[in-house]
């Protein structure tokens, strides 16, 4: 098993982040829930509680990682969900 010098091993990360079958019907998921969407104010995914900036997942530079749906969201935006990360 090869090692990456930073992040997480790729047999590590979640399903979604490997499989975009999953990765978008989980995201369809929070647009029917939760009204995913872009943000037009200061909650966003990038700054959201459960969006993970999970590193060698292969997640785009403008995404993170969404615990709760588990899927990579845009990291300008949003559901219904979004919960400030220093409570
Ligand atoms: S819970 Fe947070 S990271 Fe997940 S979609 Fe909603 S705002 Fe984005």
């Amino acid at each position: 098993m090869a090692e990456k010098e930073s992040g997480l091993l790729e047999e590590e990360c979640p399903l979604a982040t490997k499989d975009e079958i999953v990765n978008s019907g989980n995201k369809q998921k929070a647009i029917l829930t939760a009204q995913y969407g872009p943000s037009e104010g200061e909650q966003k995914c990038g700054n959201c509680e459960y969006g993970e900036k999970l590193k060698g997942c292969g997640l785009g530079k403008d995404e993170v990682f969404c615990e709760i749906f588990e899927f990579k969201c845009k990291s300008s935006g949003v559901c219904d969900a979004w919960d400030n990360e220093e409570d």
